[in-house]
């Protein structure tokens, strides 16, 4: 895909929790199951002082959902369930903030002052989020970082049931940091790149909470002619290029749909009750539906072939239209997929007459009850409406699969008010200027100075850095100088794929210094550590010696080796005097599989070769 001729443009909003208490109380920021009450509460949308209701507020409150809130032990008082007003906001959690905006080269802002953003699913007690702006204006590599914020992480979801959405106020108030990028990432694999970047920053803080659910990514995105959607909730950076994959080639397949819909006028919807057709149907499914429920159909002119998808098919608007009806409850079939599910060639021909279809009209049909078969229906025609327009603005969720859905429409412009219950905070110079001495280094700087210090390649610092591992290097490599090739190797490789083969790696990384120490004292050779390692892993509490006597890798001396090499070369002496010094290669590994492990592969290869020279001179000569 040319992501430049296709306009692609998208940009990141990141979450990260940080590893302090709450940010309006004293609670502790961790999750816990312990309930200690739980109560409910129902969401009903007031006007604003502009006299209009926010559109994803109705959709929400129309719903008519109940909030059921559970509070715990350890991370939740009075100020989670919204009964006592909030505390002053937490200074170190205040810290961290500026400390990230440096790090990031942004503009903090003279005085911090809360707002509170309305939020409708929920998922806060007050019925919003407490948010403040911290610093605006940065930069990581060529893309701008629009602003960084504080806020209130929200209440966490654990259930839903008839109506009734619950909710755990054990992670409700714990500090995020919120960094909103501009949309000027050019391509998904980008995306992950800068979102890999932004995560070092904030992890370089040593502040932040680690772990799954600690960070969270949204993306936003749009093409030429598309529009900007939002989507929610990417907890994998793998994930990200294949999620805006999906949503360039989902908004490419609606504008693809837009421009066939040019030549149809406008539609009216007509739901008409089509029971009778099934009468005698063979279709099972049908049938059942038939029961005690009824046959909608809506007709939907200009549709016919454009809802089963024209070039990204698994991108198709029949599945917008699926997840708009199943949003009321119902499911739907479109004539694009007819006949199928037992409806007969001949059904759909008497569908096509009693809705007065044309060769460019298409219906959908949706069963059940007839309250919900309606509603879907309905809301099937609102969305078919969109499509004229090609890509709706909406918020979408992330899918572990890489693909999208439906969540909400977008919401109005963020409509803020100010906290009155928590006081602004006035950032002075000397507060900056402390935080900026004790700046830590920036993740593209400790790779260069790993580099340097440790003479590394730039692909191990870089690895070490990324994978989070830089610390544990230092520490070791400053105990064991001269080995840090070795040490990265551990890290990077063996650790890995003991872990990968199901080793607990964390046992191994305690016994490195021992094994450094034993590879110190020439105990083995150093092809002898990822034996050691493996065995160590299996048993913590054995020495050194008894390892490497276990695993047969004793050092040998030079001079025992030099006798079985004499005995392996003098046993392949017509080889040798047909190959001459071409021969130390193909040796060379005959010899190694005799010292396997024990014997570093240089110092064999010299004795080796000064052994076939030897040989050649007696026995050529
Ligand atoms: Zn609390």
């Amino acid at each position: 895909m040319d992501y430049k001729k296709i306009g692609f443009k998208a940009g990141l909003e990141i979450h990260q929790q940080l590893a302090t208490h709450k940010l309006f109380c004293k609670c502790q920021s961790v999750l816990d199951e312990n309930v200690k009450y739980a109560f409910s509460r129902r969401l009903r949308p007031v006007q604003s002082e502009m006299g209009d209701i926010d559109r994803a507020a109705m959709e929400e409150a129309r719903r008519g959902r109940e909030f059921l809130y559970y509070a715990s032990d350890q991370s939740s008082c009075l100020v989670e369930a919204d009964e006592e007003p909030p505390h002053e906001a937490n200074e170190e959690a205040v810290d961290i903030a500026l400390t990230v905006s440096l790090l990031l080269n942004a503009h903090v802002v003279d005085e911090i002052h809360f707002m509170r953003k309305i939020v409708i699913d929920g998922s806060n007690t007050t019925g919003f989020q407490r948010t403040a702006l911290i610093a605006l204006d940065g930069k990581i590599d060529d893309v701008g970082i629009a602003t960084i914020c504080l806020e209130e992480d929200a209440a966490r979801k654990i259930g839903e049931e008839n109506k009734k959405i619950k909710y755990a106020l054990d992670r409700l108030g714990i500090p995020l940091v919120e960094i909103a990028t501009e949309p000027e990432i050019k391509s998904p694999e980008r995306a992950k790149q800068i979102a890999e970047k932004i995560g070092l920053i904030l992890r370089a803080t040593k502040k932040v909470k680690r772990g799954i659910g600690t960070i969270r990514q949204d993306l936003n995105v749009s093409v030429k002619n598309g529009a900007r959607v939002e989507i929610k909730g990417v907890q994998e950076l793998n994930n990200i290029p294949k999620i805006l994959e999906n949503e360039v080639k989902r908004q490419l397949e609606l504008i693809e749909v837009s421009k066939k819909l040019k030549k149809v006028e406008k539609i009216e919807m007509e739901i008409k009750n089509v029971s009778k057709i099934f009468k005698n149907t063979k279709s099972k499914f049908i049938r059942k539906a038939l029961e005690n429920g009824v046959v909608l159909a809506l007709k939907l002119h200009g549709f016919n072939g454009l809802i089963k998808g024209i070039r990204y098919k698994e991108h198709r608007l029949g599945k917008e239209f699926a997840m708009h009806a199943r949003m009321e409850g119902g499911g739907i079939m479109h004539s694009d997929e007819l006949p199928a599910y037992g409806i007969s060639i001949e059904e759909v021909k008497e569908l096509k007459k009693i809705l007065n279809c044309g060769d460019d009209d298409a219906f959908i049909l949706s069963t059940g009850d007839e309250m919900t078969a309606r509603k879907s229906l309905e809301a099937v025609f609102k969305r078919a409406l969109q499509a004229f327009e090609g890509v709706p603005r909406e918020v979408r969720r992330a899918m572990p699969d890489g693909t999208t859905e439906y969540m909400r429409p977008m919401p109005g412009a963020a409509r803020m008010y100010p906290e009155t219950d928590v006081p602004p905070i006035r950032i002075k110079r000397q507060r900056l200027k402390k935080i900026e001495k004790r700046l830590p280094e920036l993740p593209d700087e400790k790779i260069e100075r790993m580099r340097r210090n440790y003479n590394l390649s730039i692909e191990e610092a870089k690895q070490l850095v990324y994978n989070g591992k830089d610390e544990i290097f230092e520490k070791i490599a400053l105990r064991h100088r001269g080995y840090e090739k070795i040490i990265a190797r551990i890290l990077l490789n063996i650790i890995v794929e003991m872990e990968r083969e199901g080793y607990d790696g964390k046992i191994a990384i305690k016994k490195i210094d021992s094994v450094l120490d034993g590879l110190k004292k020439n105990l083995f050779a150093k092809e002898g550590v990822e034996t050691l390692l493996f065995y160590f892993a299996e048993h913590p509490e054995a020495s050194i010696e008894e390892a490497i006597e276990k695993k047969g890798i004793k050092k040998i001396s030079d001079d025992e080796i030099r006798e079985k090499i004499k005995k392996i070369v003098e046993g392949k002496v017509d080889f040798i005097k047909e190959k001459k010094e071409r021969a130390v290669s193909p040796l060379m590994g005959l010899v190694m599989k005799e010292f396997r492990g024990k014997v570093d592969g240089s110092v064999i290869n010299k004795i080796l070769r000064e052994e076939v020279k030897k040989l050649i001179k007696d026995k050529c000569s």
